[in-house]
């Protein structure tokens, strides 16, 4: 049964904005090139917040990373000695990016997936649902709430449009979301919200 002794596997890394997902993505792949692994850094080309050829976060940690458009030009653009793949910002590819992930497993690669496991309506965003069912091991990072000092694992949209319609897919930095825990997250049309008269601490 030598296919136990295979490598490939999916990781993930979830979380608010501010948790630190770039962050420990960051230093799986730097402790990977310390042990000699070949690595590849890919993420969605909407992301330009701060660099297009680098995964950065936002204490300005950064390693170089590959832009791609669509999911699956990462199955072209994985060279045959890579044994590592990071993907950051996995929320905003297509849904195929499950299978690219997948495959890229299946091929042998350690496979580690950092991204928003909610969008700011709290609700599962995009393909990530699908990435966690898939994965070998999840790692759910909290951030901390900039209302109240509780671990944050909601992201508050604080700027532009924040109704049920509004875009998803609104790419920012500080001016645009906080980090928010669950009770101080106002997500805003979904019903979903603190029931503070049923709280045990408001019962009489
Ligand atoms: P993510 O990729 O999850 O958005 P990053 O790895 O880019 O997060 O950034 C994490 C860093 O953000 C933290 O180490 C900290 O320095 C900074 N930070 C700023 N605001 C917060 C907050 N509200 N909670 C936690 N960390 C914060
Ligand atoms: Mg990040
Ligand atoms: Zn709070």
């Amino acid at each position: 049964m030598f296919h136990r002794t295979l490598p490939g596997f999916i990781e993930v890394i979830c979380g608010s904005m501010y948790s630190g997902k770039t962050e420990e993505l960051l230093r799986r792949v730097k402790r990977a090139q310390i042990a000699r692994q070949k690595v590849q850094v890919f993420k969605p080309q909407i992301d330009d917040r701060f660099s297009v050829d680098h995964v950065q976060s936002h204490n300005a940690n950064r390693i170089i990373s590959h832009p791609v458009a669509r999911s699956i030009d990462i199955l072209e653009l994985v060279e045959n000695n890579t044994r590592v793949v990071g993907i950051d910002e996995a929320q905003f590819f297509d849904e195929a990016i499950v299978d690219v992930a997948q495959k890229l497993a299946y091929r042998g690669i350690r496979v580690i997936v950092a991204g928003l496991d909610m969008d700011f309506r709290g609700q599962p965003f995009g393909p990530m649902p699908r990435i966690l069912a898939v994965a070998e091991q999840v790692t759910k990072l909290q951030a901390v709430c900039v209302v109240c000092g509780a671990p944050a694992s909601r992201s508050q949209r604080i700027a532009g449009p924040t109704g049920i319609d509004a875009e998803k897919v609104l790419v920012g930095a500080a001016d645009l979301y906080e980090a928010r825990c669950r009770f101080c997250h106002e997500p805003e049309g979904d019903g979903l919200a603190p029931d503070f008269t049923k709280l045990p601490s408001s019962k009489k």
